[in-house]
């Protein structure tokens, strides 16, 4: 693993406290750590934060560290979010620190950018473009966001990894705060159809209206 170097910044757009409200660790509190930038530009894009200029901040390994126990100091899970982690090239280092600190790790991510780090308990990948098999082998949970515009071929791509992970999700696309009515009917036939393959990603923090 890197050595985390006192002097490396990392720039971020949000650093929170909360619950993971989609897929399997929903309900768990974790601390979030937002990344500014992702190298993809997706249109349904419900984090427009990671392209805002105005919102991005640099940041420390130690204030990363110092931050994350002053708003969660009984959150042992942080999770590495963004905009796009794996686009981050000196990461490592920052897993390392986190790691020391004793924390549970998970990162979320589209699957774009460098190679998996060591060290995370726990990988989403949510492709947006077609990934390598090895970096979608390596995920603890896929999820897919679907919506009416979701082409034959991705359907096909998501029928595949339902045969082949065993943890999949279909994440209906968003309007804004609010799930698209047309791509949570899509989801939920496709997924009471999977045999028991897919399951439904419901974004509970948007409902309860909480970060
Ligand atoms: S990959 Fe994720 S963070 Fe990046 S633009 Fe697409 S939806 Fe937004």
């Amino acid at each position: 693993m890197s050595q985390p170097s006192s002097s490396q910044v990392f720039y971020l757009c949000d650093l929170f406290a909360s619950i993971q409200g989609e897929g399997t660790w929903s309900g768990k509190p974790m601390v979030f750590l937002r990344f500014w930038g992702c190298p993809l530009n997706c249109s349904w894009c419900d984090e427009p934060l990671h392209k805002d200029p105005k919102a991005k901040i640099a940041m420390s390994i130690d204030s990363i560290l110092a931050e994350i126990e002053r708003i969660g100091p009984k959150i042992p899970a942080v999770l590495l979010t963004g905009g796009e982690p794996l686009a981050v090239k000196e990461l490592p280092m920052l897993i390392t620190a986190l790691k020391k600190a004793g924390k549970w790790l998970g990162m979320e991510s589209s699957g774009v950018g460098y190679d998996i780090p060591q060290g995370l308990n726990w990988l989403t990948i949510s492709p947006k473009k077609v990934i390598s098999k090895e970096k979608m082998l390596k995920a603890n949970e896929l999820k897919f966001i679907v919506g009416p515009q979701t082409t034959k071929l991705q359907k096909e791509e998501i029928n595949h990894w339902a045969q082949t992970h065993p943890n999949v999700w279909l994440q209906p696309i968003s309007d804004g705060d609010i799930p698209n009515s047309k791509a949570t009917e899509i989801c939920l036939d496709w997924v009471l159809t999977s045999q028991g393959r897919l399951k439904l990603s419901t974004q509970i923090h948007k409902y309860l209206k909480i970060p």
